[in-house]
């Protein structure tokens, strides 16, 4: 619907709207004037088509009328969006702000599918007036989740996000979405559920901008199958990586108003140590009874390229596997690996994409 120069034209048509009307106070209108909701840039692919951009006081999106679902949601968040305001009590609402030929839709569309309506904005993350809770609500704010990522996994994340709002005063910005097939399934023939959902959060100190970001400021990047998640692979340090990743996975580009040098450092790094590999994208490592060969399950990112290296103690390499072709995130990848001119004895299996590494061991028998 919008291309680029129309996008960059609504970003910043307000400004020169203010710009006339108060001069002298150009500073202190200026952040106001460009919403806080898109501070980091807007996101943009090579496809402006569908990308119809809505910008609301609680949060930004851009909405895909082909999925009919966003194709990312931005926000601000601190300690000041969370209030007391009782959780919104009735159906989800059909986005009337669409445009008449864009469908709308609605609570039923999700009905009995087996996908929770899960929030982009949680909604305790807009509870300080019940005009913005209600806005959560809004089914362009909402991606079709399973039950374990929507109320486990994605939640662990949420609760970062809280917690370092309230504990540690921090100000975040944002972006999430859902990474999609060529053919995604649909809801009631029309809600595209994704692959997997992503998350995106630079986290600066509170009343920060992004003229303040250095490449010291931290980001966290996760994404997270859209699957069952089981005890033990529910903690979001497990899927975190890197702004590259993501930006490689849905073909957008992140925090394009940050300077290119600064925006290169911090979206190529992942922050989050991950200390205990062991479940890290599911990873499981099955040997077969005839210790011959063992099955490797993980869940891969969509569209990254996996090597799997199994090391002895000494840390030689003693098998190297490339994954075949770029995984999609359609449920687990199983590699199957012939160990029988191995001698028996401790290994590790290290996995690395050109954003992750992570590993686990096995004995062999
Ligand atoms: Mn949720
Ligand atoms: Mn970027």
């Amino acid at each position: 619907m919008y291309n680029h120069s129309l996008i960059f034209t609504m970003k910043y048509c307000s400004i020169f709207f203010i710009l006339l009307l108060h001069l002298p106070n150009l500073h202190a209108q200026f952040p106001q004037a460009m919403s806080i909701h898109v501070e980091m840039g807007i996101p943009l692919d090579d496809n402006a088509s569908n990308d119809y951009l809505i910008i609301r006081p609680q949060y930004a999106l851009s909405y895909n009328q082909q999925l009919n679902v966003a194709n990312w949601i931005s926000w601000n968040l601190h300690r000041g969006w969370y209030g007391s305001v009782p959780r919104y009590s009735g159906n989800f609402i059909a986005d009337t702000s669409l445009p008449a030929e864009f469908y709308r839709v609605k609570h039923s569309d999700y009905t009995n599918s087996g996908y929770d309506r899960g929030h982009m904005v949680r909604s305790e993350e807009r509870t300080a007036t019940d005009e913005d809770n209600r806005s959560t609500f809004l089914l362009t704010n909402i991606m079709p989740q399973t039950p374990t990522l929507n109320q486990q996994t994605w939640l662990s994340l949420e609760l970062e996000c809280e917690r370092m709002c309230k504990n540690d005063n921090k100000e975040l910005f944002v972006i999430a979405g859902g990474v999609f097939g060529p053919n995604p399934k649909r809801l009631n023939t029309v809600v595209s559920v994704p692959d997997s959902c992503w998350k995106i959060i630079v986290i600066l100190d509170s009343g920060q901008r992004v003229k303040d970001i250095t490449s010291q400021t931290r980001v966290i990047a996760v994404m997270m199958k859209n699957g069952t998640y089981t005890s033990g692979t529910t903690d979001w340090k497990l899927y975190a990586t890197t702004v590259d990743a993501i930006e490689q996975s849905t073909g957008y580009d992140f925090l394009s108003d940050v300077p290119k040098p600064i925006q290169a450092i911090i979206e190529s790094k992942n922050y989050v140590s991950v200390r205990e590999y062991e479940h890290k994208r599911g990873l499981e490592v099955y040997p077969n009874p005839t210790q011959d060969h063992v099955t490797i399950i993980f869940d891969g990112m969509p569209y990254q390229t996996y090597s799997i290296d199994i090391h002895d103690l000494l840390g030689h390499s003693v098998k190297s596997y490339q994954s075949q072709s770029a995984l999609n995130a359609e449920g687990s990848s199983t590699f199957d690996i012939d160990v029988e001119d191995i001698p028996m004895g401790a290994y590790s299996i290290v996995i690395r994409s050109q954003h992750e590494l992570f590993a686990t061991q096995f004995m062999k028998h």
